[in-house]
Formats: C-alpha cells, structure tokens, sequence
C-alpha cells in the first residue's frame, strides 16, 4: 500500500505531488471516514490555499458532509474551534514552515487534534480502496466566523490577563507573513501590550524572513526589540503553532530555551506528565526532575508527541523548534497560547533572567539535503560504528557521555536529515558536530 501521511499530514509541492486531483480524492476517503458532520476548514496564507480549500469542501460536499469555512486562521485557531464549536472534524490546508511551493492537507478528530498514525492508516486504506460514490444527497456549505474569536478567548482564560494588563509590555511581533498575523496581534493588544508588528503582510511568497523562523534569520526582530526597548520579541511560523522568543537585550534563543522557560512556568502553576520528542533536550530532563513530574518521550512530530499527551492527560508538550503545547488548553502545538503564557511568566522576571535560571547546556542543529535511501545508510553507519549508547526510536541519538549527545534522522517532509546535538561543554560539542558532520558528508557523497 502506498503512503499519503508523512510526519505532519499530507504534504508536497502543489502542482506536481499536491494536486487538485489527489486533494479531491483526499476529500472523498475523509468523507467516508468522518462518515459524520459537520466539518470544520481553515487555510493559511499560502496561494494555493484558497484552492485547495474549495475543492476538499467540494469533495466532501459531494459524498453528503456539511462543511463550514473557518476562512484564513492560524492552525491552532482552527483546531481550538474545530474542538469547542464541537464539529466532527476538522481540515487544514496549510504547509507550515515548508518553502512556499508547498502545501498540504491536515486532518483533525473532534477533539481538534491530528488523527493518530493509526487513524491515519484507516484513511489511506480507504483512498488506496478508491471505491467512492457521490451521496444521493449533497452536503451544504456555509461560512464559520466564530474561530477566531473562541480562540482568543480560550487563550485569555488560561492566564492573569488582569496581572498581564497591568504590566503594559511592549512586544515585537514578527508575524512572518503567516497566519498569526489574523490572531496574535489582536490577542497582545487584548491583553494591554503595545504591539510592534513587522512582516504583518499576509503572503504565501513568505518575502520577510521566510516561513520557518529560526536564530539565524531574526535579526529585524532583534533590531526592534532593542530600538523599541521592548521587553519581548516573538516570532511565528507560517500557521503560527510554533514560536521563537527574543529577550529585551534582542538576543534570540532557540526554541528548547524558550520551551523550558515556558515548562517552568506551566509546572509552577500545576505539576503533570509533560510529554517531548526524543531530540529535546536535556534541560527538559533536568526541569521535570525539579518539580518531581514525569517525563516520555515519542519519536519526532508534533502528532506523536500530541496523542501522547491526550492518552495520559500530559499538562504540556514540546518541541525544540518552537512548538510548545499546553494541555489545559488544547494538545497542539500553539504561537498565540505560548506568546500568552510567556506574558506571565515576564511576571516573575525579564526574559534573559528566567533563562539565565535554566541549566547551561550548549545545543546545535542543521540539516543536509539527502534522500532516504542515503540517510538510512547514514544512520545504518553510526549505529554500527558507535560502541556507546544509541537510542533508535527515531533515527540514531548517539550518547558520547551522560551530557554530551548527537542525533540524526530522516525529515518527514522533506528530501533532508537532521543534526541535532546537544552538550554541557562547547568545545566537545564543536568537536562532535565536525566529526560527524565529516562522516555524514562522506557517506552522502560516497
Ligand atoms: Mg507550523
């Protein structure tokens, strides 16, 4: 059987692996498989959204489901409101953080989060059967205006938005062009900032700083934040579910620094199961050990990492690129939510300080463009040679010593393999990624 679902739905360059032909038949297995309505749809920026959304709406339509168009939301907007408007389903047409040639189709359970690998099994079953008869009655379609509002006001029942208020932070939005764009700055005001916003332009071209914010390409944000004395920087994806934070010196940090300060903050209001993927680092480790809570780890992708949390009741969730989850509020990955948490945390102190508590460790990160086949011999090569410890849930995670690890696996939406790695002492950190870095090229280009 073929495959539709890589590790964050269906994805692909629009045009040649998303076409509008696969989209409608996409549409046809969802109908069977929701078998129920009504389903909730939302977009992001990109251009061949509004496409897209016509023709899976269409697609469902014809097999007799009843669609509401949430319009342009970010994706967590549209799963909050997939869950609290109590729709049966939800659909997402976005591509995230992907170059903008892509895009891609999201698929959520009533309970507003991605269907399981195993759901997703089922759904792939039924489109590889492709045994599809249109209803003898059609279903309707009608506008959803409701998400946005019931998003901003779920979030703002999670923290002291009084506490927040009072405090009148100024905050830099980078809003990268994407979805966030709709949500977040309207939510900070809501909440008495001032707001600064740059790249607020919705545009699936992502012509400001691209659609995956990262260390290396925030320096506007950097910028504004100090010339505005601001006491916060942040920045979204391309749907907005994921965050990069920047302190008020303008010094931006990845997103397992910011996670952690967000841990520590979620698990000093309630302590609970905190659930992250296996590449995360071992701050995550040392933070669950101080408040006593129990900690699993999944293989990398937000899916695994958010079924988890909803199988055991986890209060929070993270990644380490900027994708944090409360479970108090949904078990999604969420910009806006984290933006507000991060606001009261600032309570208790500036941003760099609350980092400055965490313990020092030194992470790096970079990707190598490499097909399948290339990095299974990569991964097969490490495993091999390495007499230490190697965990393979996902990839290969090579422990050099008790602090001092290195990662590799397989992106699942991309033809690319990721380098993570992560130590107390820099020196045997730079010293570990030019060694393996050496290796993986040779065994690429061999
Ligand atoms: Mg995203």
């Amino acid at each position: 059987m073929g495959k539709l679902f890589g590790t964050n739905g269906i994805r692909g360059v629009f045009g040649k692996e998303l076409t509008l032909e696969l989209a409608l038949k996409v549409s046809y297995a969802l109908a069977i498989y929701y078998n129920d309505k009504p389903i909730l749809v939302g977009y992001d920026g990109r251009h061949s959204n509004t496409v897209l959304s016509r023709v899976v709406r269409a697609g469902l339509n014809a097999m007799g489901i009843d669609t509401f168009d949430a319009g342009l939301i970010p994706t967590p907007c549209l799963q909050y409101a997939t869950r609290e408007l109590g729709y049966k389903g939800g659909v997402m047409i976005t591509a995230s953080h992907n170059p903008p040639e892509y895009n891609g189709i999201k698929v959520m359970a009533d309970d507003g989060v991605e269907i399981s690998r195993e759901e997703e099994a089922k759904v792939e079953d039924i489109y590889f059967k492709n045994d599809f008869q249109y209803a003898k009655i059609i279903g309707n379609d009608a506008k959803e205006d409701r998400a946005v509002e019931t998003y901003i006001n779920g979030i703002e029942s999670l923290v002291d938005v009084n506490s927040i208020k009072r405090r009148e932070f100024t905050v830099v939005l980078d809003l990268g062009n994407g979805a966030q764009a709709i949500t977040a700055p309207r939510l900070l005001r809501e909440l008495g900032c001032k707001v600064i916003t740059i790249n607020e332009e919705i545009n699936g071209l992502f012509p400001g700083r691209g659609s995956e914010p990262t260390p290396d390409n925030l320096q506007e944000l950097s910028d504004t934040v100090k010339a505005n004395n601001a006491d916060l920087g942040i920045a979204y994806d391309g749907d907005g579910d994921r965050s990069m934070f920047c302190d008020e010196n303008g010094t931006i940090y990845p997103g397992d620094r910011s996670g952690a300060v967000l841990l520590e903050h979620v698990l000093s209001k309630d302590k609970g199961i905190i659930v992250t993927p296996i590449n995360s680092s071992i701050i995550i480790d040392k933070i669950a050990e101080k408040f006593g809570c129990k900690i699993i780890k999944t293989k990398v992708g937000s899916v695994e990492v958010s079924r988890k949390m909803l199988e055991v009741s986890a209060i929070a969730g993270l990644e380490e690129n900027g994708g944090f989850m409360y479970g108090k509020h949904i078990a999604v990955r969420d910009g806006a939510m984290s933006s507000a948490l991060m606001l009261e945390a600032l309570l208790k102190g500036r941003y760099s300080e609350l980092l400055s508590k965490l313990p020092k460790y030194y992470s790096y990160k970079t990707k190598f463009p490499c097909t399948k086949e290339q990095s299974s011999r990569v991964i097969e090569y490490l495993i091999k040679e390495t007499d230490g410890k190697v965990e393979t849930l996902d990839g290969a995670k090579i422990w050099i010593d008790d602090n001092t690890w290195i990662m590799v696996r397989q992106s699942g939406t991309e033809p690319i393999m990721r380098l993570y790695a992560e130590s107390d002492d820099k020196g045997k950190l730079d010293t570990i990624v030019k060694e393996y870095t050496d290796k993986i090229k040779g065994i690429i280009n061999s």
